[in-house]
């Protein structure tokens, strides 16, 4: 048997998931296969990723996807931490949200894998998607030989054990940390295993414990490590604890639920637990791993989400970062094979992702250690506890959890070098004022400044019609006016560009660094990140043009 699609995903967990649903709305054929079938009745809860960030919830926002997780999980503002003795050293509005302005999105949303991957898998299925399970891959192969653009070919084990042949153009491994694709292709996977062991579990309690479903709740535990306490969905919470050597050789990897639950209680200390319902516990050695490049040597091959990198889950990152994966890769991808986009969109992909990752690896070797009850080597010498030294390094990195700087080097996408300065850099995200769906087409938003101070909009009243023609096919073209009026061409001198809106109170043009004796044209990605900026000119129109000719198929 043999079958063919435009995209092979390998993987139907939450990056696969979400990347075969981003295609799918984009008209893009894909065949996704998981060697598990996660549907089925008696398949285990599975913990995993349970908070996402906020620049998270953006993308999930942008792609309709949003609404419905946050009727399911809980929205979280608030933390407490507590002392060893139980007294509370903090509280108030969660130390992880300090970075976040700008964005909507002001709070993390605590809601299970389990439940990001069903709601994907349901997006994804309403546009004709489905995953075929069982099916595990074990073979792949890229030919520049074959006549047509099919140039990735793969086999997978079917249910009854016979083999499928799979013809593709491109491949997304979404595999997990153990990626048969990222071998088979191989990639290397750089990086260590440490020493340490956390346990992670989540279950319905009881608890003494002041305010227990506020968010997030830390304890500096003398024996257990930073314990972390987090309110999720349907009423359960996560419970985060560290195995120290000793703890670790008592029990190892093969830890029972029973052991669990009393390492449990005595982490918490001195608060009382008892367990209602036990969903889910595991113990992991905490490792950071990277691959590579992101991509094969042919570029028909990328990887996405932990077959990408793993880390702990001390930072919580792990399914936040695999969403910016997919995300950045899709709206590439669904372009080029839409053929509106040159395939040279998907270079830049790995090192905007890796660059991203490595920053985060970087964090996370330190936090990982902390929270397990460690000090780092280069820490070693501070007199301070590791719950004190870890309160401490996290003030340096909470805007960066969440998620809202991460920004990408220029590049032809990113491109500073053309581009004229403004309050914002390219390559950073634009803010929550006017963002797009990601999808094909690129949003370019010309700011028109103030429509009262003519010498600015002179210039585009004197241009001739070719000179001010900036609308191409892979363009939402919109227009955006200070103030108030009563019709847009009349106030303007000119025809609007695309649809036009008023920006009412100025907002947008103060929110986007535009000076309102200016003006400015700008270029967005579709993952609301800042590309391409020019002026209200001949010659900035011209600069856009030219942009856009680096870009189209
Ligand atoms: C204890 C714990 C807590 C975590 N907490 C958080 C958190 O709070 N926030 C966060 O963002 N992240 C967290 N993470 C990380 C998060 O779970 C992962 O980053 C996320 O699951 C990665 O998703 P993925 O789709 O890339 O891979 P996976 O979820 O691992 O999915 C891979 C899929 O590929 C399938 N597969 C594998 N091999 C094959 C094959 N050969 N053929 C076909 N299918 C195959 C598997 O069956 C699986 O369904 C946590 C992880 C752990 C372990």
């Amino acid at each position: 048997m043999s079958r063919e699609t435009d995209v092979l995903i390998v993987g139907a967990g939450p990056i696969g998931l979400l990347a075969t649903y981003m295609l799918a709305r984009q008209g893009i054929t894909t065949l996704t296969i998981d060697k598990e079938d996660k549907t089925a009745s008696d398949y285990p809860m599975t913990g995993r990723a349970c908070c996402l960030y906020p620049r998270t919830l953006e993308f999930l926002d942008q792609l309709d996807l949003y609404d419905d997780l946050a009727q399911t999980g809980f929205i979280s503002r608030g933390t407490v931490t507590y002392e060893k003795t139980g007294s509370r050293i903090a509280t108030g509005i969660s130390t992880l949200l300090h970075g976040v302005k700008d964005s909507y999105f002001d709070h993390t949303l605590h809601v299970r894998q389990k439940y990001c991957e069903d709601a994907f898998r349901d997006a994804a299925a309403k546009h004709g998607a489905k995953v075929t399970v069982p099916a595990t891959l074990n073979r792949i192969a890229v030919s520049e030989e074959t006549p047509d653009d099919y140039k990735v070919s793969a086999t997978y084990l079917d249910a009854a054990g016979d083999s499928v042949e799979v013809r593709a153009k491109y491949l997304i491994a979404c595999d997990g940390g153990k990626s048969a694709v990222r071998k088979l292709a191989g990639i290397p996977f750089e990086g260590e295993s440490s020493v340490h062991h956390l346990v992670r579990m989540d279950a319905v309690v009881e608890t003494d414990m002041p305010e227990p479903r506020l968010g997030f709740a830390f304890i500096h535990s003398p024996t257990h490590g930073h314990i972390l306490w987090t309110a999720i969905d349907h009423g359960a919470t996560r419970i985060g604890y560290g195995l120290n050597a000793a703890l670790f050789q008592k029990y190892g990897l093969e830890m029972s639920a029973e052991d669990a639950m009393y390492e449990a209680k005595q982490a918490v200390l001195p608060f009382k637990l008892e367990f209602k319902q036990l969903d889910w516990f595991t113990v992991y050695v905490i490792q950071q791993r990277i691959a590579e490049k992101f991509h094969d040597h042919s570029r028909r091959i990328y990887l996405a989400g932990d077959a990408a990198h793993t880390h702990s889950s001390a930072a919580a990152q792990g399914m936040n970062t695999g969403i910016h994966d997919a995300t950045n890769l899709c709206w590439r991808l669904a372009g080029v094979l839409k053929g509106t986009l040159h395939p040279r969109v998907l270079s830049t992909y790995s090192d905007e992702q890796r660059k991203a990752t490595q920053e985060l690896i970087a964090i996370d070797k330190t936090i990982s250690v902390l929270v397990s009850g460690h000090k780092p080597e280069h820490l070693a010498s501070s007199p301070k506890s590791p719950s004190e030294l870890l309160q401490e390094f996290l003030k340096g990195v909470y805007a960066f959890n969440s998620g809202l700087p991460i920004n990408y080097e220029p590049s032809f996408i990113n491109d500073k070098a053309n581009s004229l300065a403004i309050g914002l850099d390219i390559g950073h995200r634009v803010p929550d004022t006017l963002l797009h769906k990601p999808g094909l087409r690129l949003p370019c938003l010309v700011f028109t400044g103030d429509p009262a101070r003519p010498p600015i909009l002179e210039a585009i009243r004197q241009m001739k019609p070719q000179d001010r023609l900036i609308q191409t096919p892979v363009m939402d073209l919109f227009t955006i006016v200070p103030g108030v009026g009563f019709q847009f061409d009349e106030t303007l001198g000119f025809e609007r560009f695309g649809n036009a809106y008023w920006d009412t109170e100025w907002k947008a043009h103060l929110e986007f660094g535009i000076g309102v004796a200016q003006g400015a044209c700008l270029v967005v990605r579709p993952d609301g990140i800042l590309a391409f900026t020019a002026a209200l000119s001949v010659e900035g129109f011209e600069n856009v043009r030219r942009y856009f000719s680096e870009l189209e198929a």
